[in-house]
């Protein structure tokens, strides 16, 4: 924490949820079974990998695919088919050979 009491952006862990653990899994950003406190570490530290400063930024745009069904629970082809996350989804890549 700052000396203004203020957690700098760079500090925050991902919120876990239902959505940001299977699309995380389907991304690559983890590799754990379990949803918990180790997997929205090891799926931060991934975000890491694109942006040091923000890696929490991506929970909005992760978690919307969710939460709007663009990404249902049950992967769906024609949805896959047109998701620009495709070519880094490990689900959807499996699911369109
Ligand atoms: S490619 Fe399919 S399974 Fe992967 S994130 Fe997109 S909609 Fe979900």
């Amino acid at each position: 924490m700052s000396k203004s009491g203020v957690i700098p952006p760079s500090k925050l862990i991902i919120p876990l949820d239902t959505h940001i653990a299977r699309i995380g899994q389907y991304l690559g950003l983890t590799s754990r079974k379990t949803a918990d406190w180790k997997m929205a570490k090891e799926i931060t530290d991934n975000l890491k990998e694109m942006d040091p400063s923000d890696p929490v930024k991506y929970d909005f745009p992760l978690c919307h695919l969710g939460i709007s069904g663009s990404c249902p629970i049950f992967p769906n082809p024609e949805k896959c088919r047109v998701c620009p996350l495709l070519p880094a989804c490990k689900m959807g890549m499996a699911i369109l050979k």
